[in-house]
């Protein structure tokens, strides 16, 4: 996906290549900004003992964005999201629809380690949230894929489980714009239990049709979500 599989023609020679916004390409240049700001975070614990912080990786202009929960072991070594075990099976079932790491954004609802990785608390995701909701807005996609309970309740703003609405898309206005929130079965789970894997691979081939949906624009006056959601502590939504 990204720019260069947003063509709708190949860009043999004498063809135009679609021109890029020069909104989007601001943002993309604002995107790496703000990661660079982001390096240095302290606003919650997990500060003391992480290697680095793990903003997200991929491409800043792309159309699917995936969100998972946290960084682990080896995320918090190497700086980048999902390059361990769930992130080869991530991989794996992005080829499956033709697209790379390298296609989509990646990023995760905390950008530190816990430790042990344990689950993020409450205070710990409304610390980190803003880091997301400024991401979305920065990277513009049009679909959201949530990988796993945390970042599909933080993002739908529902205390509603991945069991309940795993495949099930939604419209849901993010970064001041309508994206498609579509969640998943996260691949460390799916990882261990074939039964989710089938789900999560069924689910997964659905992305490409939801990439090909247009979506409504969100009207002027109405508020971001993201304005909201910024407000609401994690625990009145449910999280937990
Ligand atoms: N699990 C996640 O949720 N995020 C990562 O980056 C790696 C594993």
């Amino acid at each position: 996906m990204g720019d260069g599989a947003r063509a709708s023609s190949p860009s043999a020679a004498g063809a135009s290549l679609p021109a890029v916004s020069a909104v989007r390409v601001e943002h993309a240049d604002e995107l790496k900004s703000y990661a660079e700001s982001v390096a240095g975070c302290t606003r919650c614990r997990l500060a003391a003992g992480r290697t680095q912080v793990v903003f997200g990786s991929g491409n800043p202009r792309a159309d699917l964005m995936f969100v998972g929960e946290a960084p682990g072991f080896h995320e918090d070594k190497q700086g980048l999201p999902f390059v361990g075990q769930a992130g080869k099976l991530l991989e794996r079932l992005l080829g499956g629809i033709g697209l790379t790491r390298q296609d989509v954004y990646i990023a995760n609802v905390l950008k530190c380690r816990p430790p042990g990785n344990r689950d993020p608390q409450p205070d710990e995701i409304e610390a980190c949230e803003s880091h997301l909701f400024r991401q979305i807005e920065l990277i513009e996609p049009t679909v959201v894929a949530t990988l796993g309970n945390f970042a599909t309740k933080l993002l739908s703003g529902r205390p509603v489980g991945i069991t309940r609405v795993h495949g099930q898309e939604q419209e849901a206005t993010l970064g001041g714009r309508t994206v498609l929130l579509y969640p998943l079965y996260h691949p460390a789970a799916a990882l261990y239990t074939p039964a989710m894997l089938k789900v999560l691979e069924s689910d997964f081939a659905r992305v490409p049709e939801l990439l090909g949906r247009s979506l409504e624009p969100v009207p002027e006056q109405e508020p971001a979500l993201t304005l909201v959601e910024a407000t609401r502590p994690a625990e009145q939504l449910g999280l937990f």
